[in-house]
């Protein structure tokens, strides 16, 4: 059964759509979450009418980031803004979107990151990381130092993750596409940080989100509840004694949230809450905490924070290389200082470099093992990736490119330019766009064909 709910309001969204004049609940929900909430239940379904607060983040890995659609400062995220109230929201139109300058992402959705709060130098599990807001603001705060690995198990999304990395600068990841249970085969003990932001049945989404309101049903939060149990357990093996493991969910229900850690933590003994505060939003209790429309500027959700009894021990690199020398000097780059200890491997005439805290990747179906430098078959072709991952001054020859010349690049135009012949990296107000190829004046574009704007 439905239940209509009238909202009044008739400012445009930031979306530049005239806000829903009905917003329907479902009749079931909205009296589980009366009983969940009690006497809160009013404030709360009062802002589930409200129009939902869009977000960015800002990329910690891009020196100097900033954009126009950043408005006010999200209090729990240092990076996270609220969207400029004015702004529509065509990214796909964005040279700065295009440069990784910043990530559309939600503002409550900010938190788990926080609370995981990993460092440079960890080992880094992302479970369920796409399309990846989590994964880059994990990889933002470890500044390119240690590995993160995102992984999603639905390959269409764990492509998307791997190209939302790649535009944002992170080179120290690998996007895996397996199940939770895999790789717990393969990883044992392995992570310093691990994040399981699991599927879930949504409810904090609702507001926003027709599709995940009409496809709830009564038997969702149960259904979900047993598929996170499954991951979690999977997540708990792939935790190093001593180690972190943040649970995050984007919904209300006791099922998926405290009953899920509740769950959790009777069967697995060696993990413990560990209790955090957020700016603006308040303590954790129990090492668990609700974020809640009528309390905060942003979307539901949830997040717990377990520790694993035990030393964290730092473990030794598990393979400390050294970048070819050869390779590097045919690369466009200031090399000496960069990726010291990284290693070189060959994925079928691609070069990657893998920092040497990554873990064996072999035999997992990965779409992308660290930072992709090149295609090597006789010819050196820098990667795109390449062009991402370092800001400008990086690299020894370079074209700035003004606003006009920038669109037509992302377009994938060829540019008469002023430059000397060859392999030339190309940026727009100091944040990197791509690779072109200079000859006798012009600038051949090198943008990957499936990143070029219409
Ligand atoms: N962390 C992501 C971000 O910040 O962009 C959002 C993750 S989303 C809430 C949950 C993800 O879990 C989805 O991408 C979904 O495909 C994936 N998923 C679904 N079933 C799964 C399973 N059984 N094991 C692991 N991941 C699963």
């Amino acid at each position: 059964m439905l239940t209509g709910i009238h909202n009044f309001c008739s400012a445009w969204t930031a979306r530049g759509k005239k806000w829903g004049e009905q917003m329907v609940f479902q009749a079931e929900w909205i009296e589980a979450m009366r009983g969940l909430l009690g006497e809160e239940f009013e404030a709360f379904f009062a802002a589930m009418n409200e129009e939902a607060a869009l977000a960015l983040r800002l990329n910690a890995l891009r020196d100097g980031a900033e954009t126009p659609r950043a408005g006010e400062r999200i209090p729990w995220s240092p990076y996270g803004r609220y969207l400029c109230a004015e702004d529509s929201i065509k990214t796909g139109s964005d040279i700065a979107h295009a440069a990784g300058v910043y990530y559309m992402q939600e503002a409550s959705a900010q938190a788990p990151a926080e609370v995981l709060n990993p460092k440079p130098g960890e080992v880094v599990l992302d479970l369920c990381a796409a399309p990846g807001g989590k994964a880059s603001q994990l990889a933002g705060k470890m500044g390119g130092c240690g590995a993160l690995v995102a992984n999603e198990i639905d390959f269409a999304r764990a492509k998307a993750l791997s190209g939302n990395l790649e535009r944002l600068g992170v080179r120290n990841a690998a996007v895996t596409c397996e199940s939770p249970d895999r790789l717990a085969g393969r990883w044992l003990d392995t992570f310093d940080a691990v994040l399981v932001d699991a599927p879930c049945s949504g409810e904090g989404m609702f507001r926003r989100d027709p599709d995940a309101r009409n496809a709830w049903t009564p038997g969702s939060p149960a259904g979900c509840a047993a598929r996170q149990a499954k991951i979690l357990s999977s997540a708990a093996r792939m935790v190093k004694p001593g180690g972190r493991l943040t649970y995050s969910t984007c919904t209300f229900n006791e099922f998926e949230n405290e009953g899920a850690i509740r769950e959790f933590l009777k069967a697995h003994p060696e993990f413990s809450p560990v209790d955090f505060a957020l700016e603006g939003i308040g303590k954790s209790e129990n090492g668990m905490l609700r974020l809640c429309p009528h309390k905060l500027r942003g979307d539901g959700h949830f997040v717990a924070l377990l520790k694993r009894a035990g030393e964290a021990e730092r473990a030794d690199p598990r393979n400390p290389g050294r970048l070819p020398p050869a390779l590097l000097e045919a690369l466009p780059g200031k090399w000496p200082e960069a990726l010291h200890g990284w290693a070189a491997e060959d994925a079928g005439g691609m070069v990657d470099a893998l920092p040497p805290e990554m873990p064996v990747l072999d035999g997992l179906k990965a779409l992308r093992r660290g930072l992709r430098l090149c295609e090597m078959r006789g010819y050196v072709k820098p990667d795109h990736a390449l062009a991402m991952a370092f800001p400008p001054a990086f690299y020894d020859r370079r074209v700035v490119l003004e606003d006009e010349a920038a669109h037509a690049y992302l377009r994938g135009e060829a540019l008469t330019l002023d430059a000397p012949d060859g392999w030339s990296h190309v940026s727009w107000r100091g944040f990197p766009l791509g690779f072109g190829k200079m000859s006798q004046g012009t600038l051949k574009n090198h943008l990957p064909k499936g990143l070029r704007l219409r």
